[in-house]
């Protein structure tokens, strides 16, 4: 019987601490690197697959855990929403980010989503070092990390682009370093430092912008292997200034001028923003102690390669074939130094991108370009007619009208009414317009449906307008060249919201899901992974394959 009874003592004891076990992991990761790369939509892993090698983008996918009906959940689809709902878990109508630029209410100006006048640039003394995250309202993943760990991590943002670097990183980031395209060299602010370190200075020294535009950019396979893509001489790619057709080679050397920020526009920019990121590793010792650091790197040459040349070019698949070798790069130097299976990985995009509108009408599609001027003129029109002034517009940004709200106060007019009379008038006139949603309906309607919900979850009061329209998909404001080359962003549709998720390495298992799954997903899974707090505005769930 006593033995019976030790037995059963046992049991218990064992089945406690089991269950303790479960829910305080006694491992963490060294280090997380959360990579997005820039403009990437779902569809180009598969599509390039024949030309990808075994260690970049398979390997992350085929050894690690794809979410492949990734999603984001609001508009508009731009880099500085993208990059900060990414982390902080929740969208622009609690993080702020409703743009790249908006025109906010509180400073009566258009701003930029990462510019803060009150710092200045470190390396750098011009406006592309007065950045900061400043304008962030809710907290990241990176700074709950830094919160658990008192301050401990190592948290380090990198990106061409200030955005892609600084809103990761979080506000309590240690550092975040980008790409001034007019001096070559990778800066920061006096939000994080007051010098940059030597391992930025002597990446500084080596000069590799000189060294990547020295060169013209050729295909890295023979041009007849590149099938996927429409032929090289395309009417929907827009040649780098100063070319008179988009084709290869390429000629940097005569193409650059004096300045040194073509190679954003090039792979060669991702190749540059891989081995800033090695050095940092080596650098900053990140992932050399238990305490967990986090890498957020950005490539964001793939945005401006698709901007230029749109989805469907040869030097868009050029820029993967080589992506694909930096990420192999990066995971073998991650491999070698942090060792295999302690460090962890997660790799997204900040959205997609259409496919060039005018190449769908020429394929008999229904596809079209409005045009910002004439839209905003009928809207002055009609502010002109009924109400005696066109000013009482502010400004026509990212298809959403500003009202002058002093003004309209002051004349004693009803706000409610004049979005309405607005948004009444030109549903009918303007081409391509799906839908028009004004800040009153906003305020006092929940949308159930998928388009309307995520204009609702891309608004803030303080930062976004008061009309905003939606077009109909395949529809683009008036595009580059032309206006009918390259590529663009921002809609709610899934060429746009429909991006890569690869979780791999430490605690992941080799699988994939099609479930649906939201961009804000991303930043409570990693909480539950880390075991740190969850974002202070997270509205996602947890992947519960993940993170159980
Ligand atoms: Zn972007
Ligand atoms: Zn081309
Ligand atoms: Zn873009």
């Amino acid at each position: 019987m006593l033995r019976k009874i030790l037995f059963f003592i046992c049991l218990i004891i064992a089945s406690a601490s089991q269950a303790q076990n479960k829910s305080l992991p006694v491992s963490k990761p060294k280090l997380v690197v959360g990579i997005v790369v820039d403009q990437m939509r779902a569809d180009y892993i598969s599509k390039y697959s024949n030309k990808l090698g075994s260690g970049g983008f398979k390997k992350l996918a085929m050894q690690g855990y794809q979410c492949r009906n990734t999603h984001y959940n609001y508009v508009p689809t731009y880099t500085g929403p993208g990059h900060a709902s990414i982390y902080t878990g929740t969208t622009p109508a609690v993080h702020g980010i409703v743009a790249n630029d908006w025109f906010d209410r509180t400073e009566n100006d258009t701003v930029y989503c990462a510019e803060d006048k009150s710092v200045k640039g470190v390396g750098s003394d011009n406006y592309a070092g007065k950045m900061s995250p400043k304008r962030l309202l809710s907290t990241t993943i990176t700074d709950e990390l830094q919160l658990t760990n008192r301050g401990k991590s190592k948290v380090i943002g990198i990106s061409l682009k200030d955005r892609g670097a600084i809103l990761p990183a979080g506000r309590s980031g240690d550092a975040a370093y980008w790409y001034d395209g007019a001096t070559g060299n990778w800066i920061s602010s006096t939000w994080y430092m007051n010098d940059l370190p030597k391992w930025v200075k002597d990446f500084n020294e080596r000069k590799w912008p000189d060294h990547y535009l020295s060169k013209p950019w050729n295909t890295t396979l023979p041009i007849s292997y590149y099938t996927e893509s429409d032929p090289d001489d395309s009417p929907y790619e827009l040649p780098y200034n100063g070319e008179a057709k988009p084709v290869f080679p390429h000629d940097l050397p005569a193409l650059r001028g004096t300045s040194f920020d073509l190679v954003r526009r090039t792979p060669f920019g991702n190749t540059m923003t891989k081995d800033l990121a090695l050095a940092a590793i080596s650098g900053e010792e990140l992932g050399a102690d238990s305490i967990t650091d986090f890498l957020c790197v950005s490539f964001s040459a793939t945005d401006y390669v698709g901007h230029q040349f749109g989805t469907d070019a040869i030097e868009l698949e050029d820029t993967y074939i080589r992506l694909d070798r930096d990420i192999a790069d990066l995971l073998q130097y991650l491999d070698s130094r942090i060792g295999k299976g302690n460090y962890l990985i997660f790799l997204t995009a900040d959205h997609g991108a259409v496919v060039n509108p005018q190449s769908l009408i020429d394929k008999k599609l229904e596809a079209g370009f409005s045009d910002p001027k004439v839209i905003a003129d009928t809207v002055k029109y009609f502010l002109q007619s009924k109400y005696g002034s066109s000013e009482y517009m502010q400004s026509y940004l990212n298809d959403q009208f500003y009202l002058n709200r002093a003004k309209v106060d002051s004349a004693k007019l009803d706000i409610c009414e004049m979005q309405q009379g607005i948004a009444d008038f030109i549903r009918y006139k303007i081409d391509g317009l799906q839908d028009v949603l004004t800040t009153c309906n906003i305020s006092t309607t929940e949308y159930n449906e998928p388009f309307r919900n995520k204009i609702q979850k891309g608004m803030q009061p303080k930062r976004s307008g008061d009309v905003i329209l939606l077009f109909s998909p395949g529809w683009t404001d008036k595009l580059f060249g032309n206006g009918k080359q390259g590529t663009t962003h921002g809609s709610p549709y899934p060429y746009d919201t429909h991006v890569p998720l690869i979780w791999y390495g430490w605690g992941i298992p080799a699988g994939a899901t099609a479930k649906a799954i939201n961009i804000t997903d991303i930043a409570p899974t990693l909480s539950f992974l880390l075991n740190i707090g969850i974002p202070n505005g997270c509205t996602g769930k947890v992947i519960e394959a993940l993170a159980k």
